[in-house]
């Protein structure tokens, strides 16, 4: 533990004591955050990491001896540390006594000259969940920060019940304090099906509010790319990228603009690791974007649809242009195109930019015009335990696309979002219902691919419950700061 320096435990102490002062009518503990299974809101310990690619800075955990908290790093190394002159991005990397680097952000040589220095060090790859590349990192013990320090309310639950998503800490066995995710309240029948929470055999729809906790961002259209892989964006003739987002303008005619890589639950905070079996297509995702639409002539159909894409379902949202109704639609090889909700009031007038964002979470559509709830109706039977398959063509097995018929316009800004996928892999509630007996729980670990959790040991008792998670209130340093309430 000696390199976590004395500065950093004083002034973490100060500022406990300075935020339980502020906030007298909480009655808190502090706790560190002991592993990564609660990521990615809450961290163990862990480096950051910007993607040459992306420039995007992830949070990715370092294994440890979890009990410990004790990190081994391999070898002597000659590091190269500085900004790359191309990119204006952080490159640190081994330089193996070269004297010019391969910079991994622009891919060009650099001189070394100077900026290197020895340190006891691993080189790792990372796997950037933005943009899917794979590049080599250097971990020297300094970079290396302890787990989150968090406020714990310890009255909480005298005064009112523990609720479903409420992040926890209790006690399971003697060696330490856990943190994890409230998900099965006593009484109840629980299971995980296709990365949902169903309760007592329905499956569990998460209000909006609940929801917001659990979107992660897997694009950003505002995010310009390196090139060092491909576009996500396949595009017909008419799609111009333009700035942040993308120009359509079809004159007569249609064409479609589709996100083409796949959206798996993977976590950049296990960028480290390996990937597993308990990785997988996601369903349930998230389109954002600041849409704008005219149609080409007065007397044509025109229409611009969002899709979100469960292969080999398609739920798309059809928007009218000028006038007309908007119309929410559930569209399969197998059956008729099925109309799920009609919104007769709804259009986009020419000329106006709306802000747009089209759900499908827990078998649930939901659309939101300027952040209001429009529309929020429930899948019908056939897409309940509707897997995912191989879109074909090189098209992932869940995907997001725009499709413009006889309209021009703008996509200001697309942001695609994956909501939360609980994995199977593990002994209960998985290949079949797990029943909490009364006064117990049922938690599990947000990184759900890498968290050992009630999947594996069952229920615990209230006794056990210490309270809620309240802040994150470590680390703050300047340009490290992950201090925030707990969502
Ligand atoms: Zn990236
Ligand atoms: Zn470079």
């Amino acid at each position: 533990m000696s390199w976590r320096s004395f500065r950093e435990n004083v002034e973490a102490l100060t500022v406990a004591v300075l935020l339980a002062l502020v906030i007298r009518h909480f009655f808190v503990g502090s706790y560190e955050i002991p592993t990564g299974s609660m990521a990615a809101g809450l961290n163990g310990l862990h480096v950051t990491v910007t993607c040459p690619n992306c420039t995007t800075t992830n949070d990715v955990g370092i294994s440890s001896d979890s009990l410990t908290n004790t990190v081994t790093l391999s070898s002597r190394l000659e590091i190269y540390e500085g900004d790359c002159p191309n990119r204006n991005i952080p490159v640190k990397i081994a330089t193996m006594g070269a004297n010019r680097i391969s910079c991994p952000a622009c891919k060009q040589a650099h001189p070394t000259a100077g900026k290197t220095h020895w340190g006891r060090a691993s080189t790792m790859r990372a796997w950037c969940g933005e943009c899917t590349l794979i590049f080599p990192i250097v971990v020297e013990l300094s970079d290396i920060l302890g787990g989150n320090k968090i406020l714990v309310d310890k009255f909480a639950y005298d005064w009112q019940q523990p609720k479903r998503w409420d992040v926890v800490v209790f006690k399971f066995n003697r060696e330490r304090d856990y943190i994890k995710r409230l998900v099965g309240l006593p009484g109840e029948q629980i299971q995980i099906i296709n990365g949902d929470i169903w309760i007592d055999g329905n499956i569990e729809v998460k209000t909006v509010e609940a929801q917001d906790r659990f979107w992660t961002v897997i694009h950003d259209s505002s995010i310009e790319e390196a090139g060092l892989v491909d576009s996500p964006w396949q595009s017909a003739p008419g799609w111009v990228r333009n700035g942040s987002g993308w120009d359509y303008n079809l004159i007569k005619d249609e064409g479609s603009l589709r996100y083409i890589r796949g959206i798996e639950n993977r976590y950049n905070y296990n960028a480290f690791k390996p990937s597993g079996a308990r990785i997988g297509p996601v369903r349930d995702l998230s389109v954002r974007t600041i849409l704008s639409a005219s149609s080409a002539r007065e007397e044509s159909d025109s229409r611009l649809d969002i899709s979100i894409w469960n292969q080999p379902a398609e739920y798309r949202c059809s928007f009218a242009i000028g006038n007309g109704s908007t119309e929410l639609q559930l569209i399969r090889p197998d059956m008729e195109p099925q109309l799920l909700g009609q919104l007769p009031d709804v259009s986009l007038q020419p000329g106006r930019a709306y802000r747009i964002e089209f759900q499908i979470v827990d078998r649930s559509i939901r659309l939101f015009i300027e952040d209001e709830l429009v529309a929020d109706i429930p899948l019908p039977a056939s897409e309940l335990d509707s897997g995912l398959r191989s879109g074909g063509l090189g098209q992932p097995a869940s995907g997001v696309s725009f499709f413009a018929l006889n309209c021009g316009g703008k996509l200001k800004h697309v942001q695609l979002c994956r909501d939360q996928h609980w994995t199977r892999t593990s002994r209960y509630a998985t290949s079949e219902p797990y029943q909490i007996e009364d006064h117990r729980f049922f938690v599990l670990g947000d990184n759900s691919p890498s968290s050992l959790d009630s999947r594996w040991w069952g229920s615990f008792g209230r006794s056990n419950l210490i309270g809620r998670g309240f802040s994150i209130f470590w680390p703050a340093l300047p340009g490290r700061n992950e201090t925030g309430f707990i969502r």
